[in-house]
């Protein structure tokens, strides 16, 4: 049997708190154990297995590995469009920057051309890369299309999200439609009948009309903000109804791009921290860099990190990874670590139903973690246990 893996000193985030000058085991794939340093740092490990080097990380931190629900591609990658390798291609560059788990996001495209990827993504769910699919379009509103192709939108039927889900052959995780279009409310019951989320967004909802998708069973709001109605006072629009129900999980873009600092922090202290999901809403360019990129069928154009459409100037999608996001959140945000972590991997690991694998650092579940330094600085991820980003001390 491998020798477990310790790292040991660090400041580990767990689902109960910090713990200073903590440590994690690691055997095979998965923790043997996280905590507190033990009172004598001579015992060895709790089973027969022999006990390994100790990794001394004191100094940074140790989180769980970041669970992306939103992500178009990265690495110059497309999940709507590249090849098999590409999209392992785009799935391991944000691996690199700390997430271990990545939901694969389709943009708006033909019927069959969805169909046909959500054969091909959900092939890369069973064999483990992904953790399922996101359709993000057609079903959504031309009033709010964002980046998405207006020729192609359509309103929900209820038949044609079905063609969709049956085509991810069970790893259909999530679909982001505007209920308020004709067939909305019996598309959202019918994801929630099927074990898929359904996200509320490119919606130009009334507050009311957002409420009754809810009480259909929508759970998610598709980047809170962006792509739906501003708050208004006398008409709160979906922004109020999403952030004001326990049901519901609000995703969040925290590039300093798709939402002032301000409307960040509104969102946090209403939802609280047990319902944000920090997510990249990446695009190919993330992990790349700057140039002209296709978005499903539409060109995007990336300047200092920031890509928005040729035509008409739209933000299209980010370039965020969430080691970003992360250290965003605590610098700029001054968010509570523990606060951020169950944003960036906590939450979406529930939502997803893999909180028994993947979430937080706690016995049993994969060996996924991210070591930062003190200014939250990536400086190692490993996934299943084996680096992925070996470990930069010093
Ligand atoms: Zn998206």
């Amino acid at each position: 049997m491998a020798p477990r893996k310790v790292l040991a000193g660090a400041r580990v985030v767990l689902p109960t708190g910090i713990a200073h000058g903590g440590r994690v085991a690691v055997e095979g794939p998965r923790i043997a154990a996280a905590g507190p340093a033990p009172a004598d740092p001579g015992t060895p490990g709790t089973t027969d297995t022999p006990a390994g080097p100790v990794l001394d990380v004191s100094g940074h931190w140790l989180v769980p590995g970041f669970v992306d629900l939103h992500n178009h591609g990265g690495g110059g990658a497309s999940f709507t469009s590249g090849t098999v390798d590409e999209v392992l291609h785009g799935i391991r560059t944000h691996r690199r920057h700390g997430t271990t788990t990545t939901v694969a996001s389709t943009v708006t495209g033909e019927m069959d051309l969805l169909v046909r990827r959500a054969g091909m993504l959900s092939e890369l769910a069973e064999q483990g890369d992904l953790a399922g699919i996101h359709f993000e379009g057609p079903f959504i509103s031309p009033c709010r299309k964002g980046a998405h192709s207006e020729a192609l939108l359509r309103d929900p039927d209820p038949a044609a999200v079905r063609k969709l889900v049956e085509a991810a052959r069970g790893h259909a995780r999530m679909m982001t439609l505007a209920a308020e279009l004709p067939g909305g409310l019996d598309s959202v019951r019918l994801l929630a009948d099927h074990g898929v989320i359904a996200a509320i967004g490119h919606t130009d909802a009334t507050y009311e009309q957002t409420v009754e998708a809810i009480d259909a069973g929508a759970t998610v709001a598709t980047h809170l903000f962006n792509a739906m109605p501003a708050l208004g006072h006398r008409a709160p629009g979906p922004i109020a109804a999403l952030l004001e129900d326990e049901r519901v999980t609000v995703e969040l873009i925290n590039d300093g791009t798709h939402l002032h600092p301000a409307a960040l922090e509104l969102a946090f202290r209403h939802a609280g921290a047990g319902r944000v999901a920090f997510i990249t809403d990446a695009m190919d360019a993330a992990g790349f860099g700057d140039g002209r990129y296709l978005l499903g069928p539409l060109e995007v154009e990336v300047r200092e990190g920031v890509a928005r459409l040729v035509e008409g100037g739209s933000i299209a999608g980010s370039t965020l990874t969430l080691d970003r996001a992360f250290r965003r959140a605590v610098a700029v945000d001054r968010l509570p670590v523990p606060d951020v972590v169950a944003a960036l991997s906590a939450n979406p690991a529930r939502l997803l139903g893999i909180d028994d694998r993947v979430g937080s650092l706690e016995p049993g579940k994969d060996a996924d973690l991210v070591l930062l330094d003190d200014d939250f600085v990536l400086k190692g991820v490993m996934r299943r246990g084996e680096w992925v980003v070996d470990p930069q001390l010093g």
